[in-house]
């Protein structure tokens, strides 16, 4: 097998070329695995206040803001902006969604609880939009009403059936109503980039790629989709779910008919998605599972849902490794990594709430002076340097 790191650009499918820049790759049969990526349903400038998450740097740059977001409330504003910083929306009511809530909730409740001195971390708002009538409706009414509880539980907001619209800076608007909002985090939705171009195939509403039986395209028996990007009929007029255990089995089956065909053996039965159930996971001791007949929640469903995850990590040290770590944050309650990586001023700007005196009327107030802040910014960006530096390093 040869790996070329590069990003393909289109594809020359009368050729049989694949595009990457200056490289012009050749193929017998061609595999498209290019996944998913989240969409903003046409209103792309939002991505730069409310940030999704998928790719590892969307994560740092997710911790980042959340980290920031208390720091920033700490070094004493008014408290019009104080609360605009501790006020968490989350955009949208899958599992994505429902797990970075609980997750919030678990950081600013516990995990934060007692690094403050201006601030109490606990007091922060978490609110968790989702345009639906019930979060997780990939799973039965009475496990998305579970994890409502238990979110609500936690101090989560949960608001059904609204739409989010980004406010730029200031915050997210439900209808009319502005709750002004430092983080806002997107996991609402998803959306298949650059396919239905390249390929002029028929795509549903998400650019998923329709496929035949076999998982080729109409038309081109030796072109494959599989995975998120793929539209896969499934059961009750629902297409194949875009989890890991579809794209691994797409991907199987895949080579199966490539091998067939180039051995010269019958071609395999069309694709059948064979669905081992539904995990999402809330927060501490609280996850759904949905296996068919069998339904759990809580406690049991939780630690399925670390084994599940564990066990499908790939070599010896990692799933080691990270159930260690797993079991260290479960007993003391601890966050991995703190850092706050990426340059990133303490001093948001600009902002539409001006910055109060900080000590007026509130005696527990620190009162920092414009010199006091940006040298304190100055401390942090030095100190990002110093952790991008030892990364580089190491
Ligand atoms: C936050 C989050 C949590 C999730 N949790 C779970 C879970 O708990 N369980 C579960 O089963 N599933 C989960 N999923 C879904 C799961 O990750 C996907 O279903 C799965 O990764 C799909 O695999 P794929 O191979 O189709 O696409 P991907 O894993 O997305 O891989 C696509 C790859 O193609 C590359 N690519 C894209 N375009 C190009 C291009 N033009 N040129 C070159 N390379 C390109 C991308 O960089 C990427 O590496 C989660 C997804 C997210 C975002």
């Amino acid at each position: 097998m040869r790996v070329v790191l590069g990003a393909v650009e289109g594809l020359d499918l009368e050729a049989r070329e694949v595009i990457a820049g200056p490289l012009r790759l050749p193929y017998d049969y061609l595999i498209l695995a290019t996944g998913s990526y989240h969409s903003y349903f046409g209103r792309d400038e939002w991505a730069m206040q409310a940030p999704g998450l998928k790719r590892i740097i969307d994560a740092t740059e997710i911790r980042k803001r959340i980290l920031l977001a208390f720091e920033r409330a700490e070094v004493g504003m008014s408290e019009e902006e104080q609360r605009r910083q501790l006020t968490f929306v989350v955009v949208g009511g899958g599992p994505t969604g429902v797990e970075l809530a609980g997750a919030i909730a678990e950081l600013a409740r516990h995990t934060l609880a007692r690094d403050f001195r201006n601030i109490d971390p606990g007091a922060a708002r978490i609110v968790l939009v989702e345009a639906g009538d019930r979060l997780l409706k990939a799973f039965p009414e009475a496990l998305s009403a579970y994890a409502k509880q238990k979110l609500e539980r936690l101090g989560v907001e949960v608001r059904l059936n609204h739409r989010v619209a980004v406010k730029g800076d200031e915050g997210v608007c439900l209808g009319d109503r502005l709750i002004p909002a430092a983080s806002v985090i997107w996991a609402a939705g998803v959306t298949v980039p650059n396919l239905k171009d390249w390929l002029l195939a028929e795509t549903d509403r998400t650019g998923r790629v329709a496929v035949e039986p076999d998982l080729s395209l109409s038309n081109h028996p030796n072109v494959f989709v599989i995975g998120d990007a793929a539209s896969i009929p499934w059961r009750n007029g629902m297409s194949v779910p875009g989890i890991a255990p579809a794209a691994k089995q797409g991907g199987r089956y895949a080579a199966d008919v490539i091998l067939a065909a180039v051995n010269g053996k019958r071609k395999p039965a069309p694709f059948r998605y064979r669905h081992r159930g539904n995990l999402a996971t809330i927060g501490r001791h609280a996850a759904i599972a949905d296996f068919g007949r069998l339904k759990l929640t809580g406690g049991l469903a939780w630690w399925l849902w670390g084994m599940a995850h564990i066990y499908f990590l790939i070599g010896v040290r990692a799933p080691f490794l990270v159930a260690a770590q797993w079991f260290w944050a479960y007993l003391t309650f601890g966050r991995g990594a703190r850092l706050i990586t990426g340059l990133a001023p303490l001093v948001q700007s600009p902002s539409k709430t001006p910055p109060a005196n900080a000590s007026e009327g509130s005696p527990q107030r620190l009162s920092l002076s414009k010199a006091d802040l940006e040298q304190t910014a100055n401390g942090i960006a030095k100190q990002n340097q110093a952790v991008r530096l030892a990364a580089r390093a190491t």
